[in-house]
């Protein structure tokens, strides 16, 4: 029930944000069928940062995409904050998604919307009153630092500032979840860092759950935990990021 979802415990101690147990995953049909995820096992407590790493095909979007609701598993268990998703009904999985940010590759921008129309956009989804819509979308753009491009589109903003906007989109509504998947790709060097400190910094203040999919070896460091994918198999699972960047 999403009720419970609601009433996620944002302390510590109780359930898992994530919960993952025997998962599996295929795309095609008969001979052509292929086994993407293999037994999948993982579970993310309330607070974490992880970073799940991995070569190119090895499956990360594919179980980013499930954890997200966006996509439905087959078979194994996936229980995203108090929901499982294996069996869950269309209704339930458009009403967790509510409750999970997301940030890709490509920042996802509208481009006929101001960075603050997009911001304010993923609250309307939430239906407020427009006066607080705006309000707090004029907020988080200050918190990302882009109070002075609030009125800008996104063809005027860097690729940096427009993940920042992605990101204020995405955290706007304080979602207990986050999941970005590569998100620093088309970044250079100091605006990946730049953005993945934010991500840190606010996910932290506001108490949220980090998964985030990376090949950027220099921001491994801001996890609290580093998965590794491995031709759909999570290799490692519980090591600290200390002893994984070395
Ligand atoms: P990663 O994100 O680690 O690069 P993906 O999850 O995107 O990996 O892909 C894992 C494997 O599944 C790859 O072999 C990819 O070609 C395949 N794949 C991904 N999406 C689909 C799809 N929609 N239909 C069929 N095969 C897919
Ligand atoms: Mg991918």
């Amino acid at each position: 029930m999403i009720g419970e979802v609601l009433q996620m415990p944002s302390a510590r101690h109780t359930e898992p944000v994530v919960s993952i147990n025997a998962l599996d995953h295929y795309y095609g049909q008969g001979r052509l069928q292929k086994q993407v995820l293999c037994n999948i096992n993982l579970e993310i407590q309330a607070g974490e940062i992880v970073i799940m790493t991995g070569p190119s095909g090895s499956g990360k979007t594919t179980l980013l995409s499930l954890i997200g609701s966006l996509r439905s598993p087959q078979s194994g268990s996936l229980k995203v904050l108090g929901q499982e998703l294996c069996g869950a009904s269309p209704q339930q999985m458009v009403a967790l998604r509510r409750h999970i940010g997301y940030i890709f590759q490509a920042h996802n921008l509208l481009k006929f919307l101001t960075a603050q129309q997009n911001v304010q956009m993923s609250l309307e989804l939430h239906s407020r009153s427009a006066a607080v819509t705006r309000a707090k979308a004029e907020a988080m753009l200050a918190a990302v630092g882009l109070a002075e491009r609030s009125r800008y589109y996104p063809e005027n903003l860097s690729g940096g500032q427009k993940q920042r906007v992605a990101i204020a989109r995405a955290l706007v509504n304080q979602p207990k979840l986050v999941l970005a998947d590569e998100p620093t790709a088309a970044l250079d060097k100091q605006s990946g860092r730049d953005v993945v400190e934010l991500m840190q910094r606010l996910a932290k203040e506001q108490g949220c759950t980090i998964l985030l999919v990376t090949h950027d070896n220099r921001i491994l460091d801001i996890a609290d935990r580093i998965v590794q994918m491995e031709d759909g198999c999570l290799t490692t699972n519980a090591q600290s990021s200390s002893t994984a960047v070395v």
